[in-house]
């Protein structure tokens, strides 16, 4: 989709941080995040933001991209949650956000979600979540 933000991302035409690629799907770490690590997964192809219209097979191998994603944050942030939210109200292009969350503590929940992320902070976060 040529209007498309997230498929802007995966061409190459918008600048992101990404921590995770394969061949269908992308990990990057959200621009606008709400708290340190918040990650979002997408599909490469466009698909409709209703997850849950998507084929059977390209459901389950994006949920298995995610679950790598999760796993990749659970180890190099140490926390012991993930929230997962499957939205469609901004950007019409199926994705994921991950959210890392620390039971008990307050993981830096510093943005507001709506303010652009330090580019250099995301860098070096995703440099220690690649490594
Ligand atoms: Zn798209």
């Amino acid at each position: 989709m040529s209007d498309c933000v997230f498929c802007k991302i995966v061409a190459g035409e918008i600048p992101s941080v990404k921590i995770r690629e394969n061949d269908q799907f992308i990990a990057l770490l959200d621009a606008f995040p709400a708290c340190k690590g918040q990650t979002l997964v997408l599909p490469k192809r466009h698909y409709d933001p209703d997850i849950f219209l998507m084929e059977n097979n390209v459901y389950v191998q994006f949920m298995l991209a995610t679950k790598e994603v999760v796993s990749l944050l659970k180890h190099w942030l140490w926390v012991d949650k993930i929230w997962l939210v499957v939205e469609w109200l901004q950007v019409p292009h199926a994705h994921i956000k991950l959210y890392p969350f620390r039971w008990g503590k307050s993981f830096e929940w510093r943005f507001t979600g709506h303010t652009l992320a330090d580019m250099n902070e995301l860098q070096t976060l995703a440099h220690v979540l690649k490594s």
